[in-house]
C-alpha cells in the first residue's frame, strides 16, 4: 500500500545521543541501541473515521523516536499497517452505507494527508490487513504446527497457555486482562474456548461479510495475528520497538509477541513503548464517546499544522492529557515567537540549545523539555527577559536545521 510523501530530513552537522526508552514489558528505562538499522513497528489504523488527536499524538511520539534515532546516525526501517477489514470497519460501512472498500480507501487517504501535514516520517512499509492474507494464513499454519490453534465452529483460536512467556509484556493480573479483553473486542464468554483470553486468528465467513478462501475455510483475519504476520514478515523476530498506543498494552501487543514468539522460539520485539492517551471534554477521546477533535477538522480551519504538532510536543509522550482549544492557540503565540526571533539571524548561543534538545529527545523522548530550551532560547534573543541576546551571529542557521530535523518543525 502506497503510504506518504516524507518531509526533506536536513543533514546536521551533530550527531545526537543514543535513545534510551521506558519499556512497558520491563517497567523500566532500556537504551534502545539498534544494531545496524533500527527497526521498528507502530500499529496503524483501522480506517473507519478521521484520524483525531489522540492518534496523532501516538504517531508524533514514534516519529520523535524514528528521528532521534536517525540524529544518533542509525537508519531506520519503518514498518506500519492499516487494519483495512475489522469489525468496526464493517459495522461503520454498514450503517452509513457506503461499501467498507470505498470507506477504507477515503478514510486512509485523509490519514496520509494529515500525517504529511503534521510532517510525520513516512514507514517504509505500509501493509494492508487485506494484501497481507497470504501471510496470516501461513503464520496461522505454523502456530497450528506449534500445536496452539484450535477450532470452535467455524473460527480457528490461538491458545495463550501456548506461550510461556505471555502475559510479560504487559504485566497485568488475569482480571486486568479479562476486563481489557473484553472492552477491547476480545470474546472472553464464547463458548467452546480453551480459555477466555485466547484470542480469535481466523473468523469463519458470516453472511453479508467480506471472505477469502484459505486451507481452514472462507473467513479474514483476526486483528492481532494480522500485525504480528507483517511484522514477522517484514521486520523479522526480536525487531527493536514495538509502538503504540496504551491502550494497545493488552490485548493487542500481549497477543501479537505471543503468536511470533510460539514459532520463532525468540521474542516479538525487544522494547515496548507506549503512547499515552487524550481526554477531551473531560474523557478518553474516543468514537463512541463522540468527543473527538479532528486533525482534518484543524487543518480545513486554516490551523498553522505546525501550531498542532507543537501543542503534541508539550506533553510527554508517556502522559495522559487533556486537549484544549488555549494549548492550541498558546502554540500559535509560542511558534511566532519562535519565528521573530529565528528570523534576525544572530541571538543567543545556539550551541548548547542544540545539545539540550538532542539530549532531551533521545532521554525518553522528552519533547516537553526540547521545546522548553527553545522557548527560553527565544526569549534571550529577544531579551524578553532583560537585555537581548544576539552574540552568537549563526544562531537561527545553527538552529533551523535542527528544529526541523529533530523536532519535525519547519518555523
Ligand atoms: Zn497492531
Amino acid at each position: 500500500m502506497r503510504a506518504w510523501t516524507s518531509a526533506e530530513i536536513p543533514t546536521l552537522a551533530v550527531t545526537g545521543p543514543e535513545v534510551s526508552l521506558h519499556d512497558t514489558a520491563t517497567q523500566g528505562r532500556v537504551t534502545a541501541t539498534p544494531t545496524g538499522t533500527a527497526r521498528l513497528y507502530v500499529c496503524g489504523i483501522t480506517p473507519y473515521d478521521a484520524t483525531h488527536i489522540g492518534h496523532a499524538n501516538t504517531y508524533l511520539a514514534f516519529d520523535l523516536l524514528n528521528r532521534a534515532w536517525r540524529t544518533a546516525g542509525h537508519p531506520v526501517r519503518y514498518v506500519q499497517n492499516v487494519t483495512d477489514v475489522d469489525d468496526p470497519l464493517l459495522e461503520r460501512a454498514d450503517k452509513v452505507g457506503v461499501d467498507w472498500v470505498e470507506l477504507a480507501e477515503r478514510e486512509t487517504e485523509l490519514f496520509r494527508q494529515d500525517m504529511e501535514a503534521l510532517r510525520i516520517l513516512p514507514p517504509a512499509e505500509y501493509v494492508g490487513a487485506v494484501e497481507s492474507i497470504p501471510l496470516v494464513i501461513d503464520l496461522i499454519q505454523r502456530l497450528d504446527a506449534a500445536g496452539a490453534i484450535y477450532r470452535v465452529e467455524d473460527d480457528l483460536y490461538y491458545a495463550v497457555s501456548a506461550d510461556p512467556a505471555f502475559g510479560r509484556e504487559s504485566n497485568y493480573d488475569r482480571e486486568t486482562m479479562l476486563r481489557f479483553f473484553g472492552e477491547r473486542g476480545g470474546d472472553p464468554d464464547r463458548a467452546g474456548k480453551k480459555d477466555p483470553l485466547d484470542p480469535v486468528v481466523w473468523l469463519g465467513e458470516r453472511p453479508g461479510e467480506p471472505s477469502w478462501e484459505s486451507p481452514f475455510g472462507p473467513g479474514r483475519p483476526g486483528w492481532h495475528i494480522e500485525c504480528a504476520a507483517i511484522a514477522l514478515e517484514h521486520l523479522g523476530g526480536a525487531f527493536d520497538v514495538q509502538g503504540g498506543g496504551s491502550d494497545l498494552v493488552f490485548p493487542h501487543h500481549e497477543m501479537c509477541a505471543g503468536h511470533t514468539q510460539v514459532v520463532s522460539g525468540e521474542p516479538f520485539a525487544r522494547v515496548y513503548s507506549h503512547a499515552g492517551m487524550v481526554a477531551y471534554g473531560g474523557e478518553k477521546m474516543s468514537k463512541s464517546l463522540g468527543n473527538l477533535v479532528f486533525v482534518s477538522a484543524l487543518r480545513n480551519s486554516d490551523i498553522d499544522p505546525m501550531a498542532v504538532r507543537l501543542t503534541l510536543m508539550r506533553h510527554h509522550y508517556r502522559t495522559d492529557w487533556e486537549w484544549t482549544d488555549d494549548q492550541l492557540w498558546q502554540a500559535v503565540d509560542d511558534l511566532a515567537t519562535w519565528r521573530r526571533a529565528l528570523s534576525l539571524g544572530a541571538g543567543a548561543a545556539a550551541g548548547p540549545v542544540v545539545t539540550e534538545v538532542l539530549a532531551a529527545l533521545a532521554d525518553d523522548l522528552d519533547a516537553p523539555r526540547a521545546t522548553a530550551a527553545v522557548d527560553a532560547w527565544a526569549a534571550a534573543t529577544l531579551g524578553t527577559d532583560g537585555l537581548a541576546d544576539t552574540s552568537d551571529p549563526d544562531a537561527a542557521a545553527t538552529l533551523l536545521p535542527v528544529l526541523d530535523a529533530a523536532l519535525g518543525l519547519t518555523v
